[in-house]
Protein backbone atom coordinates (compact mmCIF):
# COMPACT_ATOMS: atom_id res chain seq x y z
CA UNK A 1 0.00 0.00 0.00
CA UNK A 2 3.06 1.95 0.32
CA UNK A 3 2.56 5.41 -1.25
CA UNK A 4 -0.38 4.37 -3.95
CA UNK A 5 -3.60 4.02 -2.16
CA UNK A 6 -5.07 0.98 -3.38
CA UNK A 7 -8.36 1.71 -4.98
CA UNK A 8 -11.64 -0.36 -3.49
CA UNK A 9 -11.82 -2.46 -6.30
CA UNK A 10 -8.45 -4.16 -5.87
CA UNK A 11 -8.64 -4.17 -2.34
CA UNK A 12 -11.89 -6.95 -3.11
CA UNK A 13 -10.45 -8.64 -5.55
CA UNK A 14 -7.17 -9.83 -2.94
CA UNK A 15 -9.14 -10.87 -0.32
CA UNK A 16 -10.93 -12.99 -2.88
CA UNK A 17 -10.70 -16.72 -1.91
CA UNK A 18 -8.56 -18.52 -4.92
CA UNK A 19 -10.37 -21.02 -5.46
CA UNK A 20 -12.80 -18.23 -7.58
CA UNK A 21 -10.54 -17.23 -9.82
CA UNK A 22 -11.33 -18.91 -13.00
CA UNK A 23 -9.35 -16.97 -15.61
CA UNK A 24 -5.89 -16.04 -15.93
CA UNK A 25 -6.18 -12.79 -16.33
CA UNK A 26 -7.58 -12.48 -12.87
CA UNK A 27 -4.61 -14.04 -11.79
CA UNK A 28 -2.40 -11.79 -13.21
CA UNK A 29 -4.30 -8.84 -11.92
CA UNK A 30 -4.29 -10.26 -8.42
CA UNK A 31 -0.32 -10.83 -8.68
CA UNK A 32 -0.45 -7.14 -10.28
CA UNK A 33 -2.44 -6.15 -7.10
CA UNK A 34 -0.51 -7.61 -4.40
CA UNK A 35 2.74 -5.96 -5.74
CA UNK A 36 1.34 -2.45 -5.94
CA UNK A 37 0.00 -3.14 -2.21
CA UNK A 38 2.53 -5.32 -0.74
CA UNK A 39 -0.25 -6.39 1.92
CA UNK A 40 0.85 -9.39 3.57
CA UNK A 41 -1.53 -9.76 6.43
CA UNK A 42 -5.31 -8.08 5.71
CA UNK A 43 -7.03 -6.29 9.15
CA UNK A 44 -9.73 -8.78 7.75
CA UNK A 45 -10.83 -11.46 5.30
CA UNK A 46 -14.28 -12.52 5.09
CA UNK A 47 -14.33 -16.27 5.86
CA UNK A 48 -16.05 -19.08 3.96
CA UNK A 49 -16.36 -22.01 6.47
CA UNK A 50 -18.15 -24.95 4.81
CA UNK A 51 -21.50 -25.38 3.67
CA UNK A 52 -22.19 -21.63 2.17
CA UNK A 53 -22.33 -22.80 -1.49
CA UNK A 54 -24.81 -25.88 -0.80
CA UNK A 55 -27.08 -23.79 0.92
CA UNK A 56 -27.18 -21.15 -1.41
CA UNK A 57 -27.34 -24.19 -4.46
CA UNK A 58 -30.64 -25.65 -2.31
CA UNK A 59 -32.42 -21.91 -1.97
CA UNK A 60 -32.35 -21.53 -5.70
CA UNK A 61 -33.74 -25.47 -6.25
CA UNK A 62 -36.14 -24.50 -3.60
CA UNK A 63 -37.46 -21.87 -6.37
CA UNK A 64 -37.99 -18.87 -3.74
CA UNK A 65 -35.65 -16.18 -3.57
CA UNK A 66 -37.77 -13.36 -2.09
CA UNK A 67 -37.58 -13.31 1.64
CA UNK A 68 -39.00 -15.19 4.80
CA UNK A 69 -38.74 -18.41 2.90
CA UNK A 70 -37.29 -22.03 4.42
CA UNK A 71 -33.65 -20.35 5.43
CA UNK A 72 -34.61 -17.71 6.89
CA UNK A 73 -36.48 -19.47 9.33
CA UNK A 74 -33.83 -21.55 9.90
CA UNK A 75 -31.68 -18.52 10.90
CA UNK A 76 -34.10 -16.93 12.77
CA UNK A 77 -34.84 -20.27 14.91
CA UNK A 78 -30.80 -20.50 15.33
CA UNK A 79 -30.59 -16.99 16.19
CA UNK A 80 -33.12 -17.18 18.76
CA UNK A 81 -31.65 -20.52 20.10
CA UNK A 82 -28.04 -18.42 20.69
CA UNK A 83 -29.58 -15.62 21.82
CA UNK A 84 -32.16 -16.84 24.31
CA UNK A 85 -34.49 -13.68 22.89
CA UNK A 86 -37.89 -14.77 22.06
CA UNK A 87 -37.64 -13.82 18.58
CA UNK A 88 -34.98 -13.15 16.36
CA UNK A 89 -36.15 -11.32 12.50
CA UNK A 90 -33.25 -11.05 9.96
CA UNK A 91 -32.79 -8.02 9.02
CA UNK A 92 -30.63 -6.29 5.87
CA UNK A 93 -27.96 -5.03 8.69
CA UNK A 94 -27.49 -4.07 11.57
CA UNK A 95 -27.97 -0.78 10.44
CA UNK A 96 -31.37 -2.11 9.37
CA UNK A 97 -32.26 -4.00 12.55
CA UNK A 98 -31.33 -0.54 14.89
CA UNK A 99 -33.95 1.45 12.39
CA UNK A 100 -36.65 -1.22 13.44
CA UNK A 101 -35.74 -1.00 17.34
CA UNK A 102 -35.97 3.09 16.63
CA UNK A 103 -39.57 2.96 15.25
CA UNK A 104 -40.30 0.29 18.03
CA UNK A 105 -39.62 2.65 20.28
CA UNK A 106 -41.90 5.17 19.05
CA UNK A 107 -39.61 8.12 19.17
CA UNK A 108 -41.07 11.54 18.55
CA UNK A 109 -39.40 14.87 17.26
CA UNK A 110 -37.46 16.28 20.33
CA UNK A 111 -37.20 12.99 21.83
CA UNK A 112 -33.89 12.03 23.30
CA UNK A 113 -32.00 8.42 23.18
CA UNK A 114 -28.62 8.07 25.33
CA UNK A 115 -25.67 5.92 23.49
CA UNK A 116 -21.95 5.90 23.90
CA UNK A 117 -20.22 8.77 20.65
CA UNK A 118 -17.50 5.88 20.85
CA UNK A 119 -19.90 3.67 18.42
CA UNK A 120 -20.63 3.17 14.46
CA UNK A 121 -22.65 5.77 12.65
CA UNK A 122 -25.40 3.52 12.61
CA UNK A 123 -26.71 3.40 16.26
CA UNK A 124 -27.10 7.23 16.18
CA UNK A 125 -28.52 7.82 12.78
CA UNK A 126 -31.64 5.26 13.63
CA UNK A 127 -32.47 7.70 16.22
CA UNK A 128 -31.67 11.04 13.99
CA UNK A 129 -34.35 9.16 11.12
CA UNK A 130 -37.22 9.61 13.76
CA UNK A 131 -36.72 13.00 14.52
CA UNK A 132 -35.24 12.04 17.77
CA UNK A 133 -32.13 13.04 18.97
CA UNK A 134 -28.59 11.56 19.96
CA UNK A 135 -27.55 12.19 23.39
CA UNK A 136 -23.47 10.93 23.43
CA UNK A 137 -22.12 9.97 26.93
CA UNK A 138 -18.71 9.00 27.60
CA UNK A 139 -17.08 5.40 28.00
CA UNK A 140 -15.91 3.41 30.75
CA UNK A 141 -11.79 3.87 30.50
CA UNK A 142 -11.64 0.42 31.00
CA UNK A 143 -14.21 -1.56 28.96
CA UNK A 144 -14.74 1.23 26.21
CA UNK A 145 -18.34 0.42 27.01
CA UNK A 146 -21.08 3.54 28.01
CA UNK A 147 -20.47 4.53 31.48
CA UNK A 148 -23.67 3.83 33.40
CA UNK A 149 -22.61 6.81 35.30
CA UNK A 150 -22.71 9.08 32.80
CA UNK A 151 -25.85 8.10 31.57
CA UNK A 152 -27.71 8.41 34.73
CA UNK A 153 -26.31 12.03 34.86
CA UNK A 154 -27.56 12.26 31.15
CA UNK A 155 -31.46 11.15 32.22
CA UNK A 156 -33.67 14.07 31.32
CA UNK A 157 -37.80 14.20 31.05
CA UNK A 158 -37.21 13.92 27.29
CA UNK A 159 -35.21 10.56 27.19
CA UNK A 160 -37.17 7.65 26.06
CA UNK A 161 -34.31 5.06 25.10
CA UNK A 162 -30.27 3.62 26.04
CA UNK A 163 -28.53 2.18 23.65
CA UNK A 164 -25.35 0.09 24.74
CA UNK A 165 -23.53 -0.87 22.42
CA UNK A 166 -20.71 -4.38 23.31
CA UNK A 167 -17.39 -2.90 21.94
CA UNK A 168 -15.19 -5.61 20.65
CA UNK A 169 -18.01 -8.07 21.44
CA UNK A 170 -17.81 -7.84 25.23
CA UNK A 171 -21.19 -7.02 26.95
CA UNK A 172 -21.41 -3.49 28.50
CA UNK A 173 -23.08 -3.58 32.29
CA UNK A 174 -26.50 -4.34 31.54
CA UNK A 175 -27.66 -4.81 35.21
CA UNK A 176 -26.57 -1.14 35.49
CA UNK A 177 -28.56 0.05 32.38
CA UNK A 178 -31.68 -1.75 33.13
CA UNK A 179 -31.63 -0.11 36.90
CA UNK A 180 -31.67 3.62 34.88
CA UNK A 181 -34.35 2.22 32.42
CA UNK A 182 -36.15 0.69 35.09
CA UNK A 183 -36.32 3.98 37.05
CA UNK A 184 -36.68 6.01 34.19
CA UNK A 185 -39.14 3.82 32.25
CA UNK A 186 -37.28 3.58 29.63
CA UNK A 187 -36.12 0.77 26.33
CA UNK A 188 -32.98 -0.36 26.34
CA UNK A 189 -30.91 -1.54 23.31
CA UNK A 190 -28.29 -3.52 22.71
CA UNK A 191 -26.71 -2.58 19.75
CA UNK A 192 -24.76 -6.43 19.33
CA UNK A 193 -23.26 -5.76 16.24
CA UNK A 194 -19.90 -7.32 17.64
CA UNK A 195 -21.34 -9.32 20.21
CA UNK A 196 -22.72 -12.41 18.25
CA UNK A 197 -21.79 -15.53 20.52
CA UNK A 198 -20.97 -13.20 23.49
CA UNK A 199 -22.30 -13.38 27.29
CA UNK A 200 -23.02 -11.14 30.22
CA UNK A 201 -22.96 -13.22 33.83
CA UNK A 202 -24.43 -16.17 32.02
CA UNK A 203 -26.74 -14.71 29.80
CA UNK A 204 -26.09 -14.40 25.96
CA UNK A 205 -25.96 -10.86 24.08
CA UNK A 206 -29.48 -10.43 22.49
CA UNK A 207 -31.16 -11.14 25.54
CA UNK A 208 -29.81 -8.64 27.77
CA UNK A 209 -32.46 -5.51 27.00
CA UNK A 210 -35.77 -4.89 25.54
CA UNK A 211 -34.29 -5.59 22.22
CA UNK A 212 -30.91 -6.10 20.45
CA UNK A 213 -29.41 -5.56 16.88
CA UNK A 214 -26.78 -7.71 15.36
CA UNK A 215 -24.59 -7.19 12.17
CA UNK A 216 -23.52 -9.89 9.73
CA UNK A 217 -21.66 -7.42 7.72
CA UNK A 218 -18.29 -9.39 6.22
CA UNK A 219 -16.20 -7.75 8.51
CA UNK A 220 -17.56 -9.52 11.63
CA UNK A 221 -17.76 -12.80 13.44
CA UNK A 222 -21.15 -14.78 11.51
CA UNK A 223 -21.12 -13.10 8.11
CA UNK A 224 -23.86 -12.76 5.14
CA UNK A 225 -22.21 -9.66 3.25
CA UNK A 226 -24.58 -7.27 4.33
CA UNK A 227 -26.60 -9.19 6.86
CA UNK A 228 -28.33 -8.46 10.38
CA UNK A 229 -31.10 -9.21 12.54
CA UNK A 230 -33.14 -7.86 15.35
CA UNK A 231 -34.23 -9.97 18.72
CA UNK A 232 -36.59 -9.35 20.67
CA UNK A 233 -37.26 -10.35 24.54
CA UNK A 234 -40.52 -8.99 25.21
CA UNK A 235 -43.67 -10.32 23.90
CA UNK A 236 -45.67 -7.24 23.51
CA UNK A 237 -42.99 -5.79 20.68
CA UNK A 238 -43.14 -9.44 18.24
CA UNK A 239 -46.28 -8.90 16.60
CA UNK A 240 -45.37 -5.29 15.78
CA UNK A 241 -41.40 -5.85 14.73
CA UNK A 242 -42.89 -8.32 12.34
CA UNK A 243 -45.35 -5.65 10.61
CA UNK A 244 -43.30 -2.90 10.56
CA UNK A 245 -40.48 -5.42 8.53
CA UNK A 246 -43.06 -6.19 6.16
CA UNK A 247 -43.50 -2.92 4.81
CA UNK A 248 -45.96 -2.12 7.42
CA UNK A 249 -48.25 -5.10 6.66
CA UNK A 250 -49.46 -7.87 8.55
CA UNK A 251 -48.04 -10.24 5.78
CA UNK A 252 -46.31 -12.94 8.76
CA UNK A 253 -49.61 -13.09 10.33
CA UNK A 254 -51.02 -14.07 6.66
CA UNK A 255 -48.52 -16.12 6.18
CA UNK A 256 -49.08 -17.77 9.18
CA UNK A 257 -52.93 -18.44 8.85
CA UNK A 258 -53.44 -15.98 11.45
CA UNK A 259 -55.44 -13.76 9.04
CA UNK A 260 -57.16 -14.44 5.69
CA UNK A 261 -56.37 -11.48 3.90
CA UNK A 262 -53.20 -9.31 4.54
CA UNK A 263 -52.81 -5.21 4.14
CA UNK A 264 -51.18 -2.29 5.70
CA UNK A 265 -51.87 -1.79 9.23
CA UNK A 266 -48.22 0.50 10.52
CA UNK A 267 -45.40 2.49 9.42
CA UNK A 268 -42.69 0.39 7.97
CA UNK A 269 -40.32 -0.62 5.35
CA UNK A 270 -38.43 -3.92 3.39
CA UNK A 271 -36.39 -4.42 6.43
CA UNK A 272 -35.61 -8.16 5.40
CA UNK A 273 -33.05 -10.18 3.47
CA UNK A 274 -33.85 -12.58 0.24
CA UNK A 275 -33.38 -16.17 0.65
CA UNK A 276 -29.56 -16.55 -1.01
CA UNK A 277 -28.67 -14.01 1.94
CA UNK A 278 -30.30 -16.33 4.89
CA UNK A 279 -28.96 -19.42 3.15
CA UNK A 280 -25.28 -17.93 2.98
CA UNK A 281 -26.01 -17.02 6.67
CA UNK A 282 -27.27 -20.43 7.31
CA UNK A 283 -23.97 -21.99 6.79
CA UNK A 284 -21.89 -19.31 8.92
CA UNK A 285 -24.76 -20.03 11.82
CA UNK A 286 -23.91 -23.68 11.68
CA UNK A 287 -20.18 -22.95 12.20
CA UNK A 288 -20.53 -20.06 14.91
CA UNK A 289 -19.49 -22.06 18.34
CA UNK A 290 -16.00 -23.26 15.94
CA UNK A 291 -15.79 -19.97 14.52
CA UNK A 292 -16.11 -17.95 17.99
CA UNK A 293 -13.48 -20.59 19.67
CA UNK A 294 -11.02 -19.94 16.47
CA UNK A 295 -11.03 -15.85 16.84
CA UNK A 296 -11.12 -16.52 20.62
CA UNK A 297 -7.68 -18.58 20.40
CA UNK A 298 -6.16 -15.53 18.33
CA UNK A 299 -7.56 -13.12 21.17
CA UNK A 300 -5.50 -15.28 23.72
CA UNK A 301 -2.64 -15.40 21.64
CA UNK A 302 -2.32 -11.91 21.13
CA UNK A 303 -3.43 -10.94 24.91
CA UNK A 304 -0.22 -13.43 26.28
CA UNK A 305 2.40 -12.18 23.57
CA UNK A 306 1.88 -8.35 25.18
CA UNK A 307 1.67 -8.78 28.46
CA UNK A 308 4.82 -8.57 28.55
CA UNK A 309 4.35 -5.03 26.71
CA UNK A 310 1.30 -3.86 28.67
CA UNK A 311 3.68 -4.69 32.29
CA UNK A 312 5.77 -2.27 30.94
CA UNK A 313 3.54 0.44 30.15
CA UNK A 314 4.13 0.21 26.59
CA UNK A 315 0.31 -0.57 25.86
CA UNK A 316 -2.71 -1.06 27.38
CA UNK A 317 -4.71 -4.25 26.75
CA UNK A 318 -8.15 -4.91 26.33
CA UNK A 319 -9.97 -5.04 29.93
CA UNK A 320 -12.29 -7.93 29.86
CA UNK A 321 -15.16 -6.82 31.87
CA UNK A 322 -16.42 -8.72 35.08
CA UNK A 323 -18.26 -11.30 34.02
CA UNK A 324 -18.48 -11.27 30.67
CA UNK A 325 -17.51 -13.82 28.02
CA UNK A 326 -15.99 -12.19 24.30
CA UNK A 327 -16.61 -13.96 21.23
CA UNK A 328 -13.03 -12.84 19.57
CA UNK A 329 -14.47 -10.35 17.85
CA UNK A 330 -11.62 -8.20 17.72
CA UNK A 331 -8.31 -7.26 19.09
CA UNK A 332 -6.89 -3.67 19.87
CA UNK A 333 -3.99 -2.24 21.96
CA UNK A 334 -4.03 1.34 23.25
CA UNK A 335 -0.38 3.50 22.95
CA UNK A 336 0.09 6.34 25.58
CA UNK A 337 -0.48 9.29 23.06
CA UNK A 338 -1.83 9.45 19.30
CA UNK A 339 1.74 10.31 17.64
CA UNK A 340 2.92 6.85 18.85
CA UNK A 341 -0.18 5.03 17.66
CA UNK A 342 -0.28 6.47 14.10
CA UNK A 343 4.09 5.90 14.20
CA UNK A 344 3.01 2.16 14.52
CA UNK A 345 0.50 1.89 12.34
CA UNK A 346 2.76 3.30 9.98
CA UNK A 347 5.17 0.25 10.90
CA UNK A 348 3.07 -2.40 10.44
CA UNK A 349 1.67 -0.51 6.83
CA UNK A 350 5.09 -0.70 5.68
CA UNK A 351 6.25 -4.01 6.24
CA UNK A 352 2.48 -5.17 4.91
CA UNK A 353 0.44 -5.65 7.91
CA UNK A 354 -3.32 -3.54 7.97
CA UNK A 355 -4.04 -2.41 11.76
CA UNK A 356 -6.16 0.52 11.34
CA UNK A 357 -7.51 3.22 13.78
CA UNK A 358 -11.40 2.94 15.03
CA UNK A 359 -14.27 4.84 15.66
CA UNK A 360 -14.03 8.85 15.09
CA UNK A 361 -15.89 10.15 17.74
CA UNK A 362 -19.90 11.20 16.57
CA UNK A 363 -20.46 13.88 19.24
CA UNK A 364 -17.97 15.98 17.16
CA UNK A 365 -18.57 14.75 14.05
CA UNK A 366 -20.33 17.37 11.57
CA UNK A 367 -23.54 15.47 11.61
CA UNK A 368 -23.60 15.08 15.26
CA UNK A 369 -22.58 18.60 16.24
CA UNK A 370 -26.14 18.93 13.91
CA UNK A 371 -28.61 16.10 15.11
CA UNK A 372 -26.73 15.53 18.55
CA UNK A 373 -25.72 16.65 21.67
CA UNK A 374 -22.70 15.63 24.08
CA UNK A 375 -23.87 15.13 27.32
CA UNK A 376 -21.00 16.72 29.30
CA UNK A 377 -17.48 16.03 27.95
CA UNK A 378 -15.91 12.82 26.39
CA UNK A 379 -12.54 12.89 27.44
CA UNK A 380 -12.11 9.13 27.17
CA UNK A 381 -13.54 8.85 23.59
CA UNK A 382 -11.44 11.27 22.68
CA UNK A 383 -8.38 10.01 23.32
CA UNK A 384 -9.37 6.49 22.73
CA UNK A 385 -9.94 7.31 19.52
CA UNK A 386 -6.37 8.84 18.85
CA UNK A 387 -4.61 6.12 20.98
CA UNK A 388 -6.37 2.99 19.79
CA UNK A 389 -5.78 0.81 16.86
CA UNK A 390 -6.82 -2.73 15.95
CA UNK A 391 -4.65 -5.86 14.65
CA UNK A 392 -5.88 -8.26 11.69
CA UNK A 393 -8.42 -10.92 13.43
CA UNK A 394 -10.21 -13.25 11.41
CA UNK A 395 -11.18 -16.95 10.39
CA UNK A 396 -8.75 -18.00 8.27
CA UNK A 397 -5.38 -15.61 9.91
CA UNK A 398 -3.41 -18.86 11.23
CA UNK A 399 -0.12 -18.50 11.57
CA UNK A 400 0.41 -15.31 10.29
CA UNK A 401 -0.77 -13.85 13.73
CA UNK A 402 2.80 -14.34 14.08
CA UNK A 403 4.32 -12.03 12.13
CA UNK A 404 1.62 -9.66 13.45
CA UNK A 405 3.30 -9.82 17.17
CA UNK A 406 6.34 -10.47 15.61
CA UNK A 407 6.26 -6.71 13.81
CA UNK A 408 4.13 -5.30 17.08
CA UNK A 409 7.10 -6.26 19.57
CA UNK A 410 9.90 -5.21 16.85
CA UNK A 411 8.45 -1.74 16.85
CA UNK A 412 8.55 -1.34 20.60
CA UNK A 413 12.23 -3.06 20.91
CA UNK A 414 13.39 -0.92 17.94
CA UNK A 415 12.77 2.29 20.23
CA UNK A 416 9.51 3.30 18.62
CA UNK A 417 7.97 4.41 22.04
C1 LIG B 1 -20.86 -2.95 12.28
C2 LIG B 1 -21.63 -2.14 13.25
C3 LIG B 1 -22.88 -1.57 12.90
C4 LIG B 1 -23.45 -1.63 11.50
O1 LIG B 1 -23.66 -2.91 11.03
P1 LIG B 1 -24.22 -3.11 9.53
O2 LIG B 1 -24.65 -4.55 9.53
O3 LIG B 1 -23.07 -2.85 8.61
O4 LIG B 1 -25.34 -2.18 9.33
C5 LIG B 1 -23.58 -0.89 13.87
N1 LIG B 1 -23.10 -0.75 15.12
C6 LIG B 1 -21.91 -1.26 15.48
C7 LIG B 1 -21.44 -1.09 16.89
C8 LIG B 1 -21.12 -1.97 14.55
O5 LIG B 1 -19.94 -2.46 14.92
Amino acid sequence: MRNSPAPQAAFHLLIRPARDYSDRRTVELEKAVLAVTSIKVPFNRPSFVGQELRWVTDAIERGQLSGDGHFTQLCNQQIKETTGARAALLTHSCTAALEMAAILCNLEPGDEVIMPSFTFVSTANAVVLRGAVPVFVDIDPLTLNIDPARVSAAVTGKTRAIIAVHYAGFPADMDALAEIALAHDLVLIEDAAQAYGSTYKGRPAGSLGDMAAFSFHETKNIISGEGGALTLTRPDLVDRAEIIREKGTNRSRFFRGQVDKYTWVDIGSSFLPGELIAAFLHGQLEMEPEIRRRRCGQFDRYMAAFADLAAEGAVALPVIPAQTTGNGHMFYLRLPDQQRRDALISYLKERGIIAPFHYVPLHSAPAGLKYGRAAGDLPVTDNTSDCLLRLPMFYSLGDQIEEVISAVTAFFRSGGR
